[in-house]
Parts: structure tokens; sequence; C-alpha cells
């Protein structure tokens, strides 16, 4: 018996993020880039909240592939700073999207203040079959005042989640994938895949 494959256009070029999703999803969903699919611009993303971001792009690659498709956005929310940098996360200091000038950016703003509590947040929207699905893993721990570790990505060496002492640049990939924001998300979409497999 021929197992079912569900193939899905990722809005990534991000080769990390879509090996880590592939992990995820396992074996019987195939993931496609953009750039096998002939996108090769920017997606825009004009909205002040992640789920319109995760909504605009999904539909964006929907409406010129006619694909089932799925977008993700992120951002890393901190509570005495109004939840900034949010939808922002990316270019805080500047367009540049610099990963040390936003630390460094964070840290300035959050000198001298005592309340550290954060989220990354992560939402995934799914266009399959022409239908819009959102899913949402979050992630809370708290901003440290140095950097620490090399691994990872972004805010990664001054976030630490709840439940552990080590920064998100000092841990195996593996466990940050698994109780990380976007680990979670994708675990929400995993779920929902495999009850149409
Ligand atoms: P994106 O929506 O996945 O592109 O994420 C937007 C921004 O959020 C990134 O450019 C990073 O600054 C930050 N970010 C997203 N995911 C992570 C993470 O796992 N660790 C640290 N920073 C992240």
């Amino acid at each position: 018996m021929t197992k079912n494959l569900l193939s899905l256009v990722f809005a990534t070029n991000n080769q990390h993020k879509l090996k880590e999703v592939q992990h995820a999803l396992g074996d019987r969903v195939e993931l496609v880039t953009l750039n096998a699919v002939g996108i090769t611009e920017d997606i825009p993303e004009d909205f002040e909240t992640l789920q319109e971001n995760a909504l605009q792009k999904a539909r964006y690659v929907y409406s010129k592939t006619g694909l089932n498709c799925f977008a993700d956005d992120t951002g890393l929310e901190v509570e005495a700073l109004n939840w900034e940098p949010g939808v922002f996360s990316a270019r805080y200091a500047g367009e540049a999207k610099n990963p040390k000038d936003n630390i460094r950016k964070l840290l300035d703003n959050l000198k001298g203040v005592e309340n550290r509590r954060a989220r990354f947040r992560t939402v995934i929207a799914l266009i399959l079959n022409g239908q819009e699905y959102l899913f949402e893993g979050v992630v809370w721990g708290k901003i440290i005042d140095q950097e620490r570790g090399s691994d990872g990505f972004g805010y990664d060496p001054i976030f630490v989640p709840d439940g552990f002492t080590q920064t998100f640049a000092e841990m195996p990939l593996e466990l940050k994938n698994q109780i990380s924001h976007r680990g979670r998300a994708v675990e929400e979409l995993r779920k929902f895949l495999k009850g149409r497999l």
C-alpha cells in the first residue's frame, strides 16, 4: 500500500527553518520552498499582528500558486516593553535586521528594569484546499542582561525559557525544538495534518 504524501509550500527560503520543520512534520509531508515554486520576491508583511502577517504571507503564496501552503511569523514579546518588539523583532534596531544590534537595543531598553518576563510567540497560517487555519506556539521565559551561548539565532543568547537555566543559545537544538514557540506551533500543525493523511 502506498502512503499518502502531502505536498505543502512553506513560505520561507530559510534552509535552517525548512530543515527543522521538515524534521518535525515527518516524511509524509513534503515541504516545498518558495524558490521551488518561482517566488523570489520578498513577500509583504504589512500588518501589526503575527496572525495577520502569517495570513498575508500564506494568502500571497496561495494567490500566486494555487497550492496548499503555510507561512509562519514569530515575535519576541517583552512584558515591560508593552510586549515589544513583537512583529518588529527582526527589524527592531533597523532595516538591516542585524541580530546583534537588536539584542543591544533590547538590553538598553531594559537597563534597570526589574521585570524581565518575555515570551516568544509563533503563529502559523495554513491554507489547505482553499481553507484557512491558524496554529500558535508560545514559550515563556526571561531576558537576561548579558548574552550567553553561541548556538541558535536572533535573540537566543538572552532568552532563558521557564524551567531551565540555559539560554536557547546554550541548548542542544533538539531540546530547543521540543520546547520552543516554533516547535510547539509546528506540533499543532503536525497533529492537525495527521488527521488528514
Ligand atoms: P520570523 O518570523 O521567524 O522570521 O522571526 C522574526 C524574528 O524573530 C527573527 O528575525 C528573530 O529576530 C526573532 N526570532 C524568531 N524565532 C526566534 C528564535 O527561535 N530564537 C531567537 N529569535 C527568534
